[in-house]
């Protein structure tokens, strides 16, 4: 079998209606898939001018033209216009859930319309079916997963289960969706798109079959690329300490933030790197489907429950990213405790990024005496990690104004409260680097408002320019090259395996040459398209900023560049623009 090059197979689900419709949609040699393939339905079926919560908004899941065929292209990009910012955005999460896709037989989910009671859609290859879920309403993430698997039976075949908590039944706009209990569609609020819809869960059941590509360039080329994954070291850093291993090194650098970002390292960092979590805690590692790396590390958490006198163990993943938001940044040096809160965010269905990062904006308001424990309910502390389970769960619950407040985002809540200029927000709560000017910026005016977005990070720490526009010029470009992995929907770890001319070789393998020809013309195309998007539904870059604290910050560079920082913003909202009004990047020096 060869694949034939044309239109995407795309199931419409009409939640109010409670039906559904596959439909031939657009062409892979214009759209490729992943991203390109979400933005092209969101311009068709998304409501521009309306709220994220507006039950005729899509909740789009696409996957790409090599899901299944090569390994790492285990992911899928969530398109959906964001109740954190109210603009288009995407959100990428890996697990079964591609792979389900596609042996379900879709290229995309289309879910609009808002369910009569909570319910669980199901999708399969022979069957689609909405369940009311009602019983389910309010229950945690693990307790509903537990519920939601007795439905697929034993013949699921590749089934992937998604499902929200408390977080987004109660529109948190940082409410995450679970995936497979290990992976998440984390950040920007898919979690309340969601809840708002009164959609508890969504099974896909891959219990098609999907025969493989025939031919030998096919099957050297995948023997190739699987052996450069596994038996090179291009991947080995993930399956070892996994991407906690820069927990270490990033703090000598003085680019972790702590407490707030009120510091940039910590001599107590020994408690939470990935060679302490391996010694103590890690059980096991597991992959997502189509991946033989394996870079989720699971840690075994015991607690003993003193009135029952009895342990409970429970499984939960941590990486750089959740390990800082529920660490460096609370100030928990201990892998025990961070292990703790990051299971209480999950229970919760919270991004651990965001929630995290409000939390120790919410203990130096409380510090600075701006908020008491009459808004926070608990006295909040940096290192008190039994004060901060309690406040999970009320953000997780919205338990007050305060909690209600700060479940609009960190921004909303200093808005009200004031500290605006300790709150650590870039475009959407930080992710976990202080490397500097370019990364600032980079996640503040980023598409997805993620560090994943350009590798801003990156470039602080590799170039010595202090040229705006050779910053920028890295961070369209790196942008475009991202663009083009999550249109096939690769995970981004597998960006050195898949160079632009390797994507070609496995298009052109598979039977899809036109969309190889035209990868680098149409990755630019969609590179485009997302911002023309974002742009539609309200974005304006003159009404964000950067907050001071991050003026304040030292680096391991010094103190930050604000002359720098201004001119890479500018030069960089100057560049997107021109992107989005011409399709055209600017010109590199
Ligand atoms: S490297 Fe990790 S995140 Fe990426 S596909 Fe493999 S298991 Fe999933």
């Amino acid at each position: 079998m060869m694949i034939n090059e044309g239109a995407f197979r795309v199931l419409v689900v009409n939640l109010t209606e409670g039906r559904s419709e596959p439909v031939l949609f657009g062409s892979q040699s214009e759209l490729i898939g992943g991203s390109g393939l979400a933005a092209g339905l969101f311009a068709a079926y998304g409501v521009m001018d309306a709220p994220a919560d507006h039950s005729d908004q899509p909740l789009i899941f696409a996957i790409g033209p090599l899901t299944a065929y090569f390994p790492l292209m285990s992911k899928v990009v969530m398109g959906f216009k964001s109740p954190y910012n109210g603009q288009y955005g995407e959100s990428h999460a890996g697990g079964r859930l591609g792979l389900a896709m596609r042996f379900a037989g879709y290229d995309a989910l289309v879910i609009k319309g808002v369910a009569q009671t909570p319910s669980c859609l199901i999708v399969g290859s022979r069957s689609i079916g909405i369940r009311d879920v009602h019983y389910l309403w309010g229950l945690d993430v693990l307790a509903t997963g537990k519920h939601l698997r007795r439905f697929s039976g034993k013949d699921s075949g590749h089934r992937s289960i998604l499902r929200i908590g408390p977080a987004g039944e109660r529109g948190v706009v940082f409410a995450s969706i679970n995936v497979d209990t290990y992976r998440h569609f984390g950040r920007l609020g898919g979690g309340a798109v969601m809840g708002a819809k009164r959609l508890k869960g969504i099974i896909v059941l891959g219990d098609g079959s999907v025969p493989l590509p025939e031919g030998k360039a096919y099957r050297d080329l995948y023997k190739t690329v699987y052996q450069e994954v596994t038996q090179t070291p291009a991947m080995k850093k993930y399956h070892d300490l996994g991407t906690l291993e820069n927990m270490l090194p990033l703090n000598e650098l003085n680019a972790v933030p702590w407490r707030n970002l009120q510091a940039t390292h910590d001599e107590n960092v020994s408690g939470i790197t990935g060679e302490r979590f391996a010694e103590e805690l890690l059980l096991r590692k597991t992959a997502c489907s189509g991946c033989p790396v394996g870079c989720i590390h699971v840690g075994l958490l015991r607690e003993k429950f003193a009135e029952q006198n009895e342990y409970h163990y429970r499984q939960v993943s941590y990486d750089h990213e959740p390990v800082f938001a529920a660490g460096s940044m609370l100030g928990v040096t201990s892998a025990g405790g961070v292990l703790t809160l990051l299971e209480e965010m999950e229970r919760r269905g919270l991004d651990v990024m965001s929630a995290g990062v409000a939390l120790a904006w919410a203990t130096e308001a409380f510090e600075r005496n701006i908020v008491t424990d009459k808004e926070t309910l608990v006295p909040l502390s940096f290192g008190d990690v039994e004060k901060y389970r309690e406040a999970v769960r009320h953000l997780g619950m919205r338990t007050n104004d305060f909690y209600h407040f700060l479940g609009q985002g960190t921004l909303a809540a200093a808005a009200h409260y004031g500290g605006s200029d300790f709150a650590c927000v870039l475009g959407q709560e930080m992710a976990g680097y202080a490397t500097g000017e370019v990364f600032f910026v980079s996640q503040t005016y980023g598409f997805r408002h993620s560090h994943l977005d350009n590798a801003g990070y990156s470039y602080d720490q590799k170039a010595d320019s202090k040229k705006s526009e050779d910053a920028v010029a890295f961070l369209i470009e790196e942008e475009r090259r991202r663009v083009q992995l999550t249109c096939m929907v690769s995970c981004l770890f597998a960006r050195n395996i898949y160079s632009e001319e390797r994507l070609q070789e496995c298009l052109s393998s598979v039977g899809l040459s036109s969309v190889a020809e035209s990868l680098v013309a149409n990755s630019t195309d969609v590179q485009a398209k997302r911002w023309q998007l974002k742009y539609r539904t309200g974005y304006k870059p003159g009404n964000i900023s950067i907050p001071k604290r991050f003026s304040e910050v030292i680096t391991w560079k010094g103190r930050v560049d604000r002359e720098f920082m201004n001119a890479v913003a500018t030069d960089y909202q100057n560049a997107v623009r021109k992107l989005s009004d011409t399709g055209q990047q600017l010109e590199t020096s």
